[in-house]
Formats: C-alpha cells, structure tokens, sequence
C-alpha cells in the first residue's frame, strides 16, 4: 500500500495517453506531433494546477478528454464567419462588400476546377486573363479598354509607374488622401516612382494652378475623389471635364481615381456627390480608377478603365504580374459586372446595393419580428425596437447618414461590454454596436437567413453570463 504522496508522481506519462483508444483514433484527424504537443500542453498545465495546489481528476481518460478539446479549440480556423449587426454595409474589418451568390458560386466553381483563365476556347490559343473583365468593363462604362489588379491601391500604383514614373504628377492638395492603413498618396506617389506635384491649397484649387504648375517634366493631372472625408464650407475644386480640357491643351493624360466603383446612381437611395465610372469615361478622364469590393459590391480589385494605349502600358508594366488577380477572384468579378448589364437584376442580386436600398418599413417589420423573439429570452431585461442612423462604412460618403432600424437589447446580468465580447467569440461570432450599456442590433446588414442563427446566438451569451 505505497500510494505516492506526491501528486505529480500519480500523472500518467506522455506515451500511456497516446496508447489509450480514444487518443489513439484522433490520429484519424490530427498528426501524431500534433497530439503529442496537446498532451504536453495538457499535463503542463495540470502540473501548475497542482503546483498551486488546486486538485482535480488527473486520470488518463480525463486528461485524453482534454486533450481532445484543446485540439479541437486550437484547430478551429481562425476566420470565420460574422454576422455583421452593426449596420455598416461596407465594413473594412469585416471583410467589406459580400458577394452576390452567383459570383459567390463561380468563386467556387472556378478555385475547385479548371478553367479558361488564359486560353482562347476558339482558337485554342493561348489569351490574356484579362479580357473577360475588360469586356464588362468597357460595356458598363464606356471606356475603350480596361483592366484589373489586387486592388485599388495597387491600381494606382501601377497607373502611375506606367505613365508618370521620373516625372511629376499634379494633385490638389484638398485631394491628397489618406485612406487607412498607410495608402496616402503622397506615399503611393512616392512608392511608384513619379513626383507628386501639390498645387492650390486644402479647401481651394482653382484650374490656374494646375495650369501654371505644368512643366516639361509633367507626366499627367490627376484627380482624387475625397472618398472618406469631405471639405465643406468655403471651397472651390475643378470638374473632371474642366481638368480634361487642361490636359487636352497640354497632352497630359488625366487619372480620375474615383475611390468606389459606382456603376450605377447612388442619388437613387439618397447619396449625393458619389461619381459614377460612366460619368468620368465620358467627360474625358484618359484612366479611371475604382475598387471592386466598395460600392460596386464585388470582390477585393482595381480596375483601370480608359483609352486602349494607356491600359496597354499598365499592362505591360513588370508590376502587372505582381498585381494580378487569381481566377477565384476574376471569375466572382465577371459574374458581379455581368450582373450590372440589368440595372434591375443588379439592385436584387447584388447584397450591397440590396441592404442600400431596403425599405425602411421592411427594416422596422424585421426589427419587430426579431425583437419579438428576443423577448423570451430572459437573461434580457430589455428587448427595444428603435429608429436609428447608420453609415455606407469603406470609406465612402463618410457624411451621409442612412436611416434604419435597431433592436437594442440590456442584459440583465453583466456588462454591455461582456455580453458583447461573448457574442464576437461565439459561432457564429456576432458584431454588434454597444451604445449607453446597451447592445445594438441594426437590421439594415444582418441577412435575413441569418435571424435564427443570431437569436440563438443572443440564447447562449444569455445561458452561459447567467
Ligand atoms: C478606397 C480608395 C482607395 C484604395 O482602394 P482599395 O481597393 O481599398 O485598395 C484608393 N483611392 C480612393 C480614392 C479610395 O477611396
């Protein structure tokens, strides 16, 4: 009857663990090092329970029962999926612009299999990944040729390099952005080899200072739309065609980075001052430039839209290779721009020109309707169906506020701030606003296949802060 007395002398060894069945089919699912570190891990953390003189059941089978759990935590992916409640259509963090499903499916259907990416199914020739795009592209705005990259900043990245790289380019200083995230176009400038050269002052520019800034060691005038911030007050700024007819007189292209890529009137749910790609194409812009994922509500791109020689030198800029975008993101790209050929089809289908424009009676019957399923909860000492103001978000019309509706709902245990950062660490992990101690769900961007998910969601944060 010699029963150590030392408790860490009673721990199972690493190897008994790996011999029991239980561990011994999680080999089917994890790799054996794998297991092994969970076990260290495990019995580490058992032993400094015990160096602190906690007790607790140490059998081998309640150790392998641990093991099992942290392997599973400790394998979760790390992205998951949110349901956004905050009301921000185009939340950075969350991802920005969802896609419509059918570019959603041929994401899919594209990174699954194969396809004709850079063949010619005609010919059997070998062609450019970028046609496609180009094809919609042009359709949708007019412009003679198009082409795409990563993403907006890289878009003005490469335009820059190929037309201005060693010459200098002229920005109104009320235009030299900074967009979040280090694009500052001072740096972007820098970044691609070209000058920048700063003319008028934060609220005025007049079309004379471009003018008597020109020299023979201008590349091009470009203009920035002011995505995500606004100058308001006494101001003046030059119009896309006035600084088109300057770079006419001069033979300077003119680069229109338009920031979101409207294609079509955002004045239709309420925006102002929005421009649409269309609308800079025709009044002479040589090269427009527009993400894909903002007001478009495509995925993450830059497309380069504008004369046929310019977007021939993009492309052959040794970046463009760099730059490119992979099939999953091209084919979603084409289906989300083949959309737009029905302007109707495009307000239905697109999720970010959808949640825009929702009814705001629609809005509240869906705030009721969840409010109403909120109540049983107890755990909630108030469950409220309000008005409310929300913002587009991605750094677009940053003064523009958009009506909806809320439901706001108190715990009754705990903090505002503990309900919510136990609703972000569920699964689904919800992202919610917190306004005086209470938690705001805003109807505008949560789905409405996504109500059942997130009223069990709000279920279990209530069961387990109880
Ligand atoms: C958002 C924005 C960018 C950067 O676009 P990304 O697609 O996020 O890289 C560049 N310019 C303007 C004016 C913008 O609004």
């Amino acid at each position: 009857m010699s029963v150590s007395t030392n408790p860490y002398r009673n721990l199972p060894a690493v190897n008994d663990i790996l011999l029991l069945p239980s561990v011994v089919a999680l080999e089917s699912r994890y790799a054996r090092d794998v297991i092994v570190e969970a076990i260290r891990a495990e019995l580490s953390d058992v032993r400094a329970a015990l160096a602190q003189g906690q007790n607790g059941v140490h059998t081998p089978e309640a150790i392998a029962a641990n093991v099992e759990k942290r392997l599973s935590a400790d394998l979760q992916p790390r992205l998951r999926t949110v349901i956004n409640a905050t009301g921000i259509v185009l939340h950075t963090n969350l991802g920005r612009a969802p896609i419509a499903e059918e570019a959603a499916t041929a994401a899919y259907e594209a990174a699954r299999g194969y396809l004709n990416l850079e063949l010619d199914l005609e010919t059997g020739k070998r062609s450019s990944r970028q046609n496609p795009i180009r094809d919609w592209v042009c359709r949708l705005t007019g412009a003679e040729s198009a082409t795409v990259v990563n993403n907006n900043a890289a878009a003005t990245v490469i335009a820059l390099r190929a037309l201005a790289q060693g010459r200098e380019v002229i920005v109104s200083r009320g235009q030299l952005i900074e967009i979040g995230g280090s694009f500052r176009i001072p740096e972007i400038m820098a970044v691609s080899g070209a000058t920048l050269r700063e003319v008028g002052t934060t609220n005025i520019t007049r079309l004379s200072d471009y003018e008597k800034a020109i020299t023979p060691a201008t590349a091009a005038l470009m203009q920035v739309h002011t995505s995500n911030y606004r100058i308001a007050g006494f101001t003046e700024s030059v119009s896309t065609a006035e600084l088109v007819t300057l770079g006419k007189q001069f033979s300077l292209p003119v680069i229109d980075d338009i920031g979101s890529g409207a294609l079509i009137d955002f004045n239709r749910f309420g925006f102002s001052g929005e421009p649409m790609a269309r609308d800079s194409i025709s009044a002479g812009a040589d090269l427009v430039l527009f993400s894909g994922d903002k007001l478009l509500g495509g995925p993450q791109a830059g497309i380069l839209a504008g004369r046929k020689e310019l977007i021939q030198r993009v492309e052959k800029d040794p970046l463009m290779r760099a730059f490119r975008c992979d099939k999953m993101t091209l084919a979603a790209l084409e289906v989300t721009l083949r959309i737009y050929m029905n302007e109707e089809a495009a307000l239905r289908d697109i999720p970010v020109l959808r949640m825009l424009g929702v009814l705001l009676d629609e809005l509240k019957k869906r705030a009721t309707a969840l409010a109403k399923r909120l109540r049983i909860i107890e755990t909630l000492a108030s469950v409220e169906v309000v008005d409310d103001v929300a913002y587009v978000g991605g750094g677009s019309l940053p003064d523009q506020q958009m009506k909806t509706w809320v439901v706001e709902v108190k715990p009754r245990a705990g903090s505002d701030a503990d309900f919510a950062y136990r609703l972000r660490v569920g699964t689904p992990a919800v992202m919610a606003r917190i306004r005086d101690g209470k938690i705001v769900f805003d109807l505008r961007t949560i789905f409405p296949d996504q109500v059942d998910a997130l009223v069990e969601a709000v279920c279990h944060v209530g069961r387990n802060s109880a």
